[in-house]
């Protein structure tokens, strides 16, 4: 116990078997059809000589760890941990560094991410230098004798920018630096970063992973036992462990990755097309069009362009007629559920980013993200063509 056991069964599945058979999907003693919910916070020792399997659930609870074993063996890890959040991941992550360590950070970064490093974690006396991680120069030019980790986030948000992580990936491992992945916006069905030499794989399992708008959860997946046992320390030390009922929820959402993925990428791609073949639209973003930035470095790392798409209308003023006049999208922060999500990062995600920063890195006044749903990829059309009309 306390340690991913897949069986070599679950381990010679392809993808979409794994999400349905990981090894703890049925019930050992009842054979039940999905993981118990084990509602309790502490548990009887029968023999004091010897201790049950799991003590107290901050420290372990067997429906949290069928989650940890599955999220391991689909992103190819050796140990899996289930966080309250994503920032709870993230931030548990970066535990593992001490004061006076360096940290080499993408800019394109989450906007919690920054604001953790940049406020929380330089007050620790850790301190990061924010880099365009595309270039693979400004990378290695910011390597300090202290830089203990890299932080990557690829496609990024919200202008989708690609990070070449093998390359990034094998020039730390040469410098001795952990690397650490956010892969929310990909998920393991088509991104496994550690199968390109990264070390920590990291997720808002709050997007796609559960995808449906109704839980709050973080993900953490470690390559090597030795990362995996200094992640569960932390993770025991600081209690920021996933409930029961949110590991199961978590749990049936991931049971429909694939389909659900496959749903919002082949929408996403004629969004995609459609938005970019029209004279009103200033730019589109999204790594599945052919001039997209970093395509062919994206294409040789995943299998898939995602469900995000941006794009720039052309003012704050247009942007904000639109957010108005749409009726089939949630208008709100978040993305990767089975609704269609626009968000306005200028007011949302990155409002707190200088408007020149913010201008320089393509996220304009007019610039709007779709998380593009599982609806009828015409309605959503049909709805964003009515919107444009009006403004
Ligand atoms: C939402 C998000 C996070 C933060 O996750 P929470 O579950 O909200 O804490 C981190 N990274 C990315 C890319 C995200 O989209």
């Amino acid at each position: 116990m306390g340690n991913n056991s897949n069986s070599n069964r679950e381990q010679d599945y392809s993808f979409g078997t794994k999400l349905l058979h990981f090894g703890g999907e049925i019930d050992k003693v009842t054979g039940a059809s999905s993981v118990p919910i084990y509602q309790a916070s502490t548990f009887h020792h029968f023999d004091i000589d010897h201790p049950p399997a799991f003590d107290y659930t901050r420290s372990g609870n067997p429906t949290r760890e069928a989650l940890e074993e599955q999220i391991a063996l689909l992103e190819g890890g050796k140990r899996g941990l289930a966080f309250a959040s994503g920032m709870a991941a993230i931030s548990s992550a970066f535990m593992i560094l001490s004061t006076g360590d360096h940290v080499i950070c993408t800019e394109d970064v989450y906007g919690g991410t920054y604001r953790f490093l940049s406020t929380i974690l330089n007050r620790m006396g850790i301190a990061t230098t924010f880099v365009d991680m595309t270039n693979l120069d400004e990378v290695e030019s910011a390597l300090q004798p202290s830089t203990k980790a890299v932080f990557m986030e690829t496609p990024s948000n919200p202008t989708l920018r690609i990070t070449d992580v093998p390359a990034v990936a094998a020039w730390a491992k040469e410098q001795g630096l952990i690397t650490m992945l956010d892969n929310s916006f990909m998920t393991p069905y088509y991104q496994r970063p550690i199968e390109h030499g990264v070390d920590i794989v990291l997720h808002s399992a709050t997007k796609f992973l559960s995808g449906h708008s109704d839980v709050l959860a973080g993900l953490a997946v470690m390559a090597n036992e030795e990362l995996g046992n200094r992640m569960k320390a932390i993770q025991n030390g600081m209690g920021n462990v996933l409930g029961m009922m949110d590991s199961w929820l978590l749990m049936r959402g991931m049971k429909t990755l694939k389909a659900r993925m496959d749903g919002h990428e082949q929408s996403a791609h004629v969004l995609a097309d459609w938005l970019s073949q029209r004279s009103d639209i200033a730019a589109v973003y999204y790594p599945g069009l052919p001039d997209h930035p970093g395509r062919q470095i994206h294409e040789r790392q995943s299998q898939g362009y995602g469900a995000i798409v941006s794009f720039d209308v052309g003012s704050g003023e247009r942007a904000k007629k639109l957010l108005n006049a749409v009726r089939v999208p949630l208008v709100a922060v978040s993305l990767g559920a089975v609704e269609s999500i626009l968000s306005y990062p200028a007011m949302m995600s990155h409002a707190a980013m200088p408007r020149e920063v913010r201008s320089a890195r393509g996220i304009t006044d007019g610039l709007l993200r779709f998380s593009v749903g599982l609806e009828d990829v015409s309605d959503i059309i049909a709805d964003l063509d009515q919107a444009l009309k009006q403004i």
